[in-house]
């Protein structure tokens, strides 16, 4: 087991990149720690498998270093860093029974025979595949392929790290739940540093305790579910994290703080300092549904608003209010009353009312 780190890591698939668009990995540093249980969270094309495969060894880095415990292993072919690999498509011998399959890597390495039939059996019960060791690969369904596919991972001991890219891709939604449990379970019992790669941010925060959340070639934020939640660092992570996303408006510098048309909304006094060092003209204010306030009342700080839509969503309600000419998703209890059509007081808890530059936050202390 490693501590991975990506050194002034980057990379292009053409062999003449330009500009930054020509890069699938645009300039990070990045460490994943040894025994960490991490995910990989971004939207299709932003780098992850990428990434996985620089780790690996499957792809060569056009810049920078890769290097495990503090060793440089840029040179070194996938097996000799001995990282398990888990793809989106199961990748099995069909010629094989899952015994086989399973016990394939530890044979490799030259395990013990009696050691290798309890851990591929200690494995096979972990993934409920225990009945199907003695039957031929070829004849199992996707699913169970996939399983397959995963207990080959799993199965080694000696791995620096278990990287999986979008594992579950082709399990059914039931089972989905209990592979990511058991992934979680195995991490847990084994310690082993482990990467998922999804898409989807429930998977990610089910399996993982840190988030590293990709986009565009770059980890724009690397934090707990709670962090990335509360505090995204970049307007993708607000946007990305959550359902429905942060409400993101674009505004612009006025006396008091930031406006839009005839909407001014305060800022603390340490914003208003950041803003002013900062020239750029792409400023943005975000707030998380959850966070919007919403009352039947006008007081001093409210904005008065117009409830566009009503979501019931059983224990809860997004209702869509119109500000101006800006709409905002509001996470309200599903007791509270809204009618569409209606007046409504929409105000912003300071704590949580976020200031973006260039798309990313303006903190207190930078
Ligand atoms: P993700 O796994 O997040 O969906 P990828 O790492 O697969 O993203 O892809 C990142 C970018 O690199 C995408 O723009 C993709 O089209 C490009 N890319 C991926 N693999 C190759 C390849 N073998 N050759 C050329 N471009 C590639
Ligand atoms: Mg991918």
């Amino acid at each position: 087991m490693a501590e991975i780190q990506l050194k002034s890591l980057a990379h292009s698939y053409s062999s003449t990149p330009s500009d930054p668009a020509d890069y699938a990995i645009r300039q990070l540093d990045h460490v994943w720690e040894r025994g960490g249980a991490y995910a990989l969270l971004g939207p299709s094309g932003c780098g992850k498998s990428t990434m996985l495969n620089i780790i690996s060894g499957l792809v060569q880095p056009s810049e920078g270093e890769v290097l495990f415990d503090g060793r440089r292993v840029n040179e070194m072919s996938p097996r000799e860093r001995n990282i398990a690999q888990v793809f989106q498509f199961p990748v099995v011998y069909d010629s094989m029974t899952v015994y086989d399959n399973l016990a394939f890597p530890l044979k490799n390495n030259k395990m013990a025979g009696s050691r290798i039939k309890a851990r591929v059996h200690e494995i096979a019960e972990v993934l409920e595949i225990e009945d199907k060791l003695y039957r031929k690969a070829k004849n199992l369904t996707a699913d169970e392929k996939q399983k397959v596919s995963m207990g080959r991972g799993l199965v080694r001991e000696d791995v620096s790290a278990i990287l999986f890219d979008e594992p579950l891709t082709v399990i059914d939604p039931q089972l989905k739940w209990r592979l990511r449990r058991k992934l979680k379970q195995i991490h847990e019992q084994f310690d082993i540093t482990m990467v998922y790669v999804t898409h989807d941010q429930l998977e990610a925060s089910t399996f993982a305790d840190k988030i590293a959340v990709m986009y565009d070639g770059q980890i724009v934020q690397f934090g707990t579910p709670t962090e990335l939640f509360e505090q995204p660092n970049h307007t993708f992570v607000g946007f990305f994290i959550g359902s429905p996303g942060m409400n993101l408006i674009e505004v612009k510098r006025c006396a008091e703080g930031v406006c839009f048309g005839t909407t001014v909304i305060p800022l603390e006094p340490w914003q208003i300092d950041r803003l002013e060092l900062m020239k750029s003209a792409n400023v943005k204010v975000g707030i998380r549904p959850e966070f919007v306030e919403l009352a039947r009342q006008p007081s001093d700080d409210a904005f008065e608003s117009e409830v566009l839509d009503v979501e019931d969503l059983g224990t809860y309600k997004i209702v869509t209010v119109r500000l101006g000419d800006e709409r905002l998703k509001v996470r309200q209890s599903e007791e509270f009353e809204v009618r569409v059509g209606g007046q409504i007081y929409v105000s912003f808890p300071r704590q949580w009312l976020k200031l973006y530059v260039d798309e990313f936050l303006v903190q207190e202390h930078q």
